[in-house]
């Protein structure tokens, strides 16, 4: 016997390739000035990508250029950052609990 499941929307992330339900994963968008920004909403026009809440992503996602190639876009070096920046906040959260 298999329970009938509401239909949750499921998202890759594009370092670590794992598919997990949309609301667990952080999407990343890419404006058309090329900036990318976190998109918190989920609602923002632009090409997006996601990524888990683990460091390890956000290192692999940034430092790999994963990221970027899911995007097709280059970061510059100061929205790079931003984002290195938004993983270990997030990470932190993660410890803190
Ligand atoms: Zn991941």
């Amino acid at each position: 016997m298999r329970s009938i499941r509401r239909h949750i929307p499921q998202r890759t992330c594009v370092a670590c390739r794992q598919v997990r339900p949309k609301r667990q994963l952080i999407r990343l968008v890419c404006s058309s000035n090329g900036n990318v920004a976190v998109d918190t909403g989920g609602e923002r026009v632009g090409r997006g990508a996601y990524l888990c809440r683990a460091q390890e992503c956000w290192d692999i996602g940034l430092g790999g250029g994963k990221l970027e190639h899911a995007l097709r876009t280059t970061l510059a070096l100061e929205n790079r950052e931003q984002l290195i920046r938004y993983g270990e906040e997030i990470r932190e959260e993660l410890v803190s609990g």
